[in-house]
């Protein structure tokens, strides 16, 4: 009988360890926040709105489209449905044809009549100002409600964290989490005091829309202590004779990406 080789059983792969979230020193948040707000010193929601519910209704289209696209057909929302009783009985038809642009139409629509009526129905067809209150809202997630309680309130009950501040807080390395807005709102709120909430998440959203734009970032415009920064403006490496490649020029992984590696 020929002899049958017992199979090699492969090792279970390694788990990796929970990232953690990096330390962030209070000088470099000092220096962080005290650059953007040079920057930005009057910083302000870019949605435009006249009071509460109308910022719950522009904050509900906003999800996965621009403002300024919000800003294109929030008129129109806001002069057919003036208030939360004209919008809870809005007919669905109606705001889909209106909010079609912005995009994802029909959840939205049924978001914001649904949270138009539990206004009426809740809360006396007025906007509420604690967090359970208004998470309670259909389409009202946290960043929504912190948008609502920090511009229309001034009551800081957390940090926005939207596409730009998960981008810019990963960049800046102010959060160990690239993609979970409820754990980076944990992180900023370990690091960023409590009277900057609402004013940091807004000049942060600023310097996402005007230097760091995603994927074309203006490093060379930046004053902020970035571990990210783009190294631009350094001489290009030398190309190594063939086989003659030195170790420098082997343990530079940057340089491909173009992006530093660290601070
Ligand atoms: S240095 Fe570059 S990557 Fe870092 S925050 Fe500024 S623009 Fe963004």
């Amino acid at each position: 009988m020929p002899k049958v080789k017992a199979r090699k059983q492969k090792p279970a792969p390694k788990k990796k360890p929970p990232k953690k979230a990096p330390k962030v020193t209070p000088q470099r948040m000092g220096e962080i926040i005290d650059g953007l707000t040079r920057l930005y010193p009057d910083v302000h929601c870019e949605l435009v709105h006249r009071n509460a519910f109308e910022l719950v209704c522009a904050t509900i289209m906003s999800a996965q489209c621009t403002d300024d696209r919000v800003n294109m057909v929030t008129p129109e929302v806001f002069r057919r449905w003036p208030d939360p009783h004209a919008l809870a009985a809005a007919n669905p038809n109606h705001v889909e044809q209106v909010i079609h642009s912005t995009g994802f139409f029909r959840n939205k629509t049924k978001n914001l009549i649904g949270m138009a009526r539990a206004l009426v129905e809740r809360f006396g067809g007025e906007v509420p100002r604690t967090m359970p209150e208004l998470l309670s809202l259909p389409g009202v997630a946290r960043k929504t409600a912190n948008v609502v309680l920090g511009t229309a309130f001034g009551i800081a009950d957390g940090v926005v964290v939207d596409t730009h501040v998960t981008r810019l807080s990963n960049l800046l390395r102010l959060t160990g989490h690239p993609a979970d807005a409820v754990k980076i709102e944990q992180d900023l709120i370990q690091v960023v005091p409590r009277e900057q909430w609402i004013q940091f998440a807004h000049r942060l959203i600023w310097h996402g829309r005007r230097v760091c734009i995603a994927n074309r970032p203006q490093c060379e415009r930046c004053p902020l202590p970035c571990p990210s920064r783009l190294t631009v403006g350094k001489p290009p490496a030398a190309k190594p004779r063939a086989g003659a490649a030195s170790a420098s020029a082997r343990a530079r992984p940057s340089a491909r990406s173009g992006r530093a590696t660290s601070a």
